[in-house]
């Protein structure tokens, strides 16, 4: 079902969880055993993230050419197992670096072929950490970009016109920054261009973990009075030790409020990290629950215990015979 035709018809809260495809050469029963984890739960979608290949010159056993250098597997199997294995709503993500239009467009045929009716529409990160991002020849300098191609297949427009009866018609979510996204010079200017995405046809925005409810709420009123009014759906991610506070805060430039900073590090000394940022994860679903907001995405790294444990407090059993 498509995401928006869910959020309409449906009463009651609802969350989603994000699981990213294991590396290479691991086992599909990883990703498995974390989505039986919590399908008891009942998350109403599972979002699938994408990796960009980078592709590289080498030379392998004596053949040389362009040889993809991937860590994870492409997500497009992997949605369709989960999909298809336990009947569930599956959001793949999309991210557009790396590609052109024509293989854009390529690729989410074959999404849509097998029957996805959801897409998270994304840029993808610069190649290297702190680098300009640069699009390929013939691909998209912005996630807006690729919107509007997405757009453009609501109404039949192809890029390479295979088929002219063609009609691929995604529910589009795009990435919202309540924090800014690190290029942007400001949050004025992030919100422009979250505009744009809207403008050029999203659905929904899914936002970046935030802990920071006061930066929430300032980044929520500013949208709104921008214009923007499509559904808005709150990342949450429980921090459970000191090393993952360390890569949101520097790797993912997230703000990690001072109160719940000092809170994990004097926890991570008692090794009860875990357990407070367990209990933190349970208070903000419920404040963002509060303050009117239906749907949680949940982001998943790792076996997803510490989000069971959440997702069972705020959301209670749905269906205890197929909790583990
Ligand atoms: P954009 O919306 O294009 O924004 C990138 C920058 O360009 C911003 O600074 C923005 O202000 C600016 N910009 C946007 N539009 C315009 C415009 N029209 N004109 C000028 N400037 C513009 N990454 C992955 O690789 N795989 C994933 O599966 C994945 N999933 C994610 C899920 C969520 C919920 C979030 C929040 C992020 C996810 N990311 C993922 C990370 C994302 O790819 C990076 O943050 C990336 O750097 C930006 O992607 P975007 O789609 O937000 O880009």
């Amino acid at each position: 079902m498509k995401l928006t035709d869910f959020m309409n018809k449906s009463e009651s809260n609802f969350f989603s969880i994000e699981i990213s495809p294991p590396f290479k050469f691991k086992s599909i029963n990883t990703i498995f055993s974390a989505v039986e984890r919590l399908l008891p739960y009942k998350p109403a979608f599972v979002n699938i993230t994408y990796h960009p290949l980078k592709i590289t010159r080498i030379s392998v056993d004596n053949i040389s050419g362009e040889f993809i250098q991937k860590k994870h597997v492409h997500p497009l199997g992997l949605c369709a197992a989960i999909k298809y294995k336990y009947n569930v709503d599956v959001v793949p993500h999309f991210v557009c670096a790396g590609l052109n239009k024509v293989q854009v467009e390529n690729d989410l045929s074959d999404f849509s072929f097998l029957g996805f009716k959801n897409i998270l529409a994304l840029r993808g990160d610069p190649v290297a950490a702190n680098a300009e991002f640069h699009p390929v020849d013939g691909g998209y300098q912005n996630a807006s970009q690729l919107v509007t191609q997405i757009n453009s297949m609501r109404n039949s427009v192809f890029v390479n016109n295979i088929d002219k009866h063609a009609k691929i018609d995604f529910c589009v979510g795009v990435a919202g920054y309540p924090e800014k996204h690190f290029e942007a010079v400001n949050l004025e200017n992030d919100i422009t261009n979250l505009k744009k995405k809207v403008d050029a046809g999203a659905d929904y925005i899914i936002t970046q973990i935030c802990y920071d409810l006061v930066n929430f709420e300032r980044w929520l009123e500013a949208i709104r009075k921008a214009g923007i009014n499509i559904p808005v759906i709150p990342g949450i991610k429980p921090l459970t030790s000191l090393s993952q506070l360390l890569t949101l805060k520097n790797v993912y430039n997230i703000h990690i409020p001072k109160r719940l900073e000092e809170m994990i590090v004097r926890a991570d000394i008692d090794n009860q990290a875990y357990q407070v940022g367990i209990e933190h994860g349970i208070e903000l679903s419920e404040s963002f629950i509060k303050l009117g907001f239906k749907g949680l995405h949940y982001f998943l790294m790792g076996n997803g215990k510490d989000i069971e444990e959440v997702v069972k407090a705020v959301y209670g059993f749905k269906n205890q015979d197929l909790v583990k």
